[in-house]
């Protein structure tokens, strides 16, 4: 017996998740470990399916001819004016106690009007491209849709509310058919987890190298921002090995990492759900960043009343990061152990090659957790972010030791200020990282945990350290244009941000009905107006322009403390094209039309 029913390229129909609905989709492989079959949608989309998802289309055009067959197929493929499989059933008899399910239908109905791939035919040789055809609030272009839908008058409201007109007109009309009813219909669709077959970072021998660069770069630019003169030419000797470990600072680094864990657990904070699973399922996230940061501070204002030096910190700055650096590693052995026994649908999109350093590196499973501990979502926003900001404020107390000050230096202050709103921003907005790149497609490997524990505390404090040993004076003057830079760049990042992650939470939000968005076949929006329609990452923009801000009090003498910004364009450049290629994927030519609507990237008229 054959262990697979489909040849790849075969055309066939492929039920789409969470839906009855059966389209017409490509064979493009299949996976003989998890018997999955990875299918493409006429609009570029590309799932994976299960065999029992997908049928032949010769099964359809049987089923056609049976009119007593009530099969999702049968309600696919009834009409005779097109083969498409997602247009509704025409001519159906429906009782009045057959309401309920006639709404239903209608529901159906309208996915299909978003959904199906129109078949090219004489009189439409457009192609289906993953949206309704009224993007531009043409009335005219919705003739197809309307035609189909015909004289299902509510269906026609909910298709006005789906095109780019400001959707304040439509806010009565929301009753029955809500935007939101709409969205929570048609269920989110991500790829299920199967074998990751495009590798990023340079494949393996990118991860490879990158397990020994990462370390490698952070003790590299420790050593030089301790040195008097940290030009580049001027390589910093290595330390004695011995010195970079010391057993007393591993346990203060122990004892904060588990301090800050115990915060996590505390029962105060908001529990919210993340987005949808690949199986559909919802994890539930505890929202208490704020109030870590918060007992963090009252926890660090104790130790200063009773006279602990946070000097200590500056002192042993190497050997917190190699303590750091160590635990990260052996977080990351961890993860991947861990993560060989769990279910394939667990594991991350992007972190499943089956290659061990690949893996390893970029993470294997997506949301590993201890009960309902979740170790990427702790470690993405306290231990790292939190030990960032106290970072900065003993490099401050250093400053003033080391050059007897009774007070820190401007340049110092905006650095530590800027960098402060940045931290608390983000707990405070904490349950936004719910939506991002990390928590939704990245595993969590060796990339996250060392990224979070050792690369975000001692790479982003490099500019207070710097300041340290290198005082620079900065007049007024320019300590107020750098601060209105570092308002421009966070008001961006801020309102860019907040802009998508409300759109998201509740795309029929009356506060958002000014934007207009492209919808498209997985039932979320693109938005085109507002922050992103102006490019298309308007938040890394601000994300950059503020990176630029934190640099400048330290003057021109030197790069290192541009190190920072330049690293950033680099990591937000790479990081755009990875979401590109994700939402391109996601999206198929949705993704491309908005492209075209909204052609910078990230810097307006440059890139
Ligand atoms: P984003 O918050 O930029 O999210 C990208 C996602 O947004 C896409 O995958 C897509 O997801 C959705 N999206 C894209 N275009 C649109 C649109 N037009 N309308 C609606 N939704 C859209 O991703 P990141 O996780 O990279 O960044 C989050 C924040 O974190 C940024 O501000 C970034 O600057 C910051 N950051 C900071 C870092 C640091 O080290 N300081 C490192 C990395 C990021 P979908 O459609 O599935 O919702």
């Amino acid at each position: 017996m054959p262990n697979r029913r489909f040849a790849d390229g075969e055309v066939v129909m492929g039920r789409w998740p969470g839906s009855v609905l059966y389209y017409e989709v490509q064979v493009a492989s299949y996976d003989d470990v998890s018997h999955l079959y990875t299918v493409k949608y006429k609009d570029g989309t590309e799932l994976v399916l299960k065999e029992s998802d997908i049928r032949s289309q010769s099964s359809f055009k049987h089923r056609k001819s049976q009119s007593s067959s009530s099969s999702p197929s049968r309600r696919s493929t009834s009409r005779s004016r097109s083969r498409s499989p997602g247009r509704p059933a025409k001519g159906r008899r429906r009782s009045s106690s057959q309401s309920r399910e006639h709404k239903d239908d209608k529901k159906k109905a309208i996915q299909e009007a978003n959904l199906a791939p129109l078949k090219p035919s004489e009189n439409n040789t457009r192609r289906y491209n993953g949206e309704p055809d009224s993007t531009e609030g043409n009335d005219t272009s919705c003739v197809i849709l309307e035609q189909k839908l015909k004289p299902d008058l509510e269906i026609e409201r909910v298709l006005e509310q789906y095109s780019l007109r400001p959707r304040k007109e439509e806010k009565k009309k929301e009753e029955i058919y809500s935007e939101k009813k709409i969205f929570e219909t048609i269920k989110t669709i991500e790829k299920t987890s199967s074998k990751t077959k495009e590798l990023e970072f340079g494949g393996r021998i990118g991860t490879f190298t990158m397990i020994f660069f990462l370390p490698a770069t952070v003790l590299y630019l420790l050593l030089m921002c301790k040195q008097d003169d940290p030009s580049l030419m001027n390589f910093p000797s290595l330390p004695p090995l011995e010195s970079l470990w010391e057993a007393r600072v591993f346990g203060v680094f122990l004892l904060w990492f588990f301090l800050q864990a115990l915060f996590y657990l505390l029962p105060i904070g908001k529990v919210v759900e993340g987005l949808p699973l690949s199986n559909g399922r919802k994890l539930q996230y505890r929202i208490n960043g704020f109030y870590a940061f918060v007992l963090t501070a009252a926890a660090i204002g104790t130790l200063l009343y009773f006279q602990f030096e946070l000097y200590y910190l500056y002192d042993h700055l190497l050997q917190f990061a190699v303590s750091a650096a160590a635990f990260s590693l052996g977080l990351s052995i961890y993860l991947y152990i861990r993560s060989l026994k769990v279910p394939e649908e667990e594991l991350a999109p992007g972190g499943n090659s089956g290659y061990f350093v690949y893996d390893f590196f970029t993470g294997h499973e997506l949301n590993p957790r201890i009960g309902s501990f979740d170790l990427k979502y702790f470690c993405e926003l306290r231990p790292g972010l939190i030990g960032w900001v106290v970072l900065n404020l003993a490099m401050l107390l250093a400053e003033m030791k080391i050059h007897n000050q009774s007070m820190p230096s401007l340049s110092m202050i905006l650095v530590n200020i800027f960098q402060l709103l940045y931290v608390v921003d983000a707990l405070w907005n904490e349950e936004a990282i719910l939506t991002t790149m990390d928590i939704t497609h990245d595993g969590f490997g060796f990339m996250l945990a060392f990224g979070d524990l050792v690369w975000v505390p001692f790479m982003y404090s490099l500019q207070a350290l710097y300041l340290v040993g290198h005082p620079t004076a900065i007049s007024w003057p320019v300590a107020a244009a750098i601060t209105i830079l570092n308002c421009i760049g966070y008001y961006i990042f801020r309102s860019a941000n907040s802009q998508k992650n409300n759109f998201r939470r509740n795309p029929a939000d009356p506060k958002l009905a000014y934007l207009k968005f492209i919808p498209t076949a997985t039932g979320k929006g693109l938005l085109v107006t507002g922050w992103w329609g102006f490019v298309r990452h308007p938040n890394y923009l601000g994300d950059i322009i503020m990176a630029l801000a934190w640099s400048l009090p330290c003057g021109f003498n030197h790069i290192l403390p541009y190190f920072y910004v330049i690293y950033f364009i680099c990591l937000l450049v790479h990081r755009e094209a990875r979401d590109e290629h994700h939402c391109k994927q996601k999206y198929g030519l949705a993704w491309e039309r908005y492209c075209q609507r909204v052609p910078y990237r990230i810097f307006p008229y440059i890139y």
